[in-house]
């Protein structure tokens, strides 16, 4: 029998392919072309538009990179604003805080939840049914221009800055942003990758610098994304993130696979030829 792989083509320089076992779903919505496909390497795949979002055998790494560095360094996580993040690993992430009153998910595409709900369960896992999350479906950056409600922690878990997702990169956005998390919140978002997308890496950390007083980008490995080397950054006015408290740690880490305290100072460490290039 031939074999089928699916690649992902980086930016046209670059691919990165899995093996595949089965086609599981596939749709185009209004926003985008939707498939899940069941890999041998790391089970289920979403893939939008063609690349590669989130695996069953990896996701971890970067929802729980993306979600708890500033949500263990915040003052208070009453109140968290998740915008994109459709597979539900992230607000699944978040809610595992107890401290976590209410947490709103603003995705732009309802055909991505309900796919991966049906096709994808073990991502958004127990998140779905928590009664502190109220699932808003509507264009993330139009949802942060005229919301007047303030958060503690904003996660922004979009995709690359093509389709849908292109409105969610730039100054507009995280300075509406800065707007609702005021000087104590957080503002946590991938920053993707400084070793196949340095200019966009800084290209991003400028324009949060122009918006916020403190910007800390912070590293790390997700398999599924081409090269390796990943990013994350948390933006804020005044709160150091650098630092854990230990009793949100403590709250957390034995469920955690990839972040504790340690990976948390840690994972700030830029690699040298990262931070040669931001202090310049
Ligand atoms: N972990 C992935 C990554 O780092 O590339 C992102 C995962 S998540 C699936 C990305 C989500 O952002 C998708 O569900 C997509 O529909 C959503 N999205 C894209 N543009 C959006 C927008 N303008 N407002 C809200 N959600 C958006």
């Amino acid at each position: 029998m031939t074999e089928r792989w699916i690649h992902e083509v980086h930016r046209g320089d670059a691919s990165f392919g899995l093996r595949v076992t089965s086609f599981v779903h596939a749709e185009v919505s209004p926003h985008q072309r939707i498939e899940i496909v069941e890999t041998a390497a790391l089970g289920r795949v979403l893939v939008l538009d063609g690349v590669f979002q989130t695996a069953e055998r990896d996701e971890r790494a970067y929802h729980e990179l993306l979600a708890h560095p500033a949500l263990c360094a915040a003052r208070s996580i009453a109140r968290v604003l998740v915008i994109g993040g459709g597979d539900g690993g992230t607000a699944r992430e978040v809610l595992r805080h107890p401290e976590v009153e209410r947490c709103v998910m603003v995705e732009i595409d309802r055909a991505v939840v309900e796919a991966c709900r049906a096709h994808l369960p073990s991502i958004g896992g127990s998140a779905w049914s928590d009664p502190r999350l109220e699932v808003r479906f509507e264009d993330g950056a139009r949802f942060v221009r005229e919301c007047r409600e303030r958060f503690d922690v904003v996660i922004l878990d979009g995709s690359d800055p093509i389709g849908p997702s292109a409105g969610l990169f730039g100054r507009a956005l995280y300075e509406d942003v800065r707007r609702l998390v005021g000087d104590d919140g957080l503002f946590a978002l991938q920053t993707e990758s400084p070793a196949i997308d340095l200019a966009l890496f800084l290209e991003m950390q400028g324009a949060l610098r122009a918006s916020f007083e403190r910007v800390h980008p912070y590293f790390g490995a997700v398999y599924l994304y081409a090269a390796g080397l990943f990013s994350w950054t948390v933006a804020s006015g005044v709160t150091d993130p650098r630092a854990p408290r230990p009793a949100r740690v403590a709250a957390i880490e034995a469920g955690c696979a990839h972040y504790d305290a340690e990976v948390h100072r840690a994972a700030f460490a830029a690699p040298p030829f990262v931070r040669r290039r931001l202090a310049r």
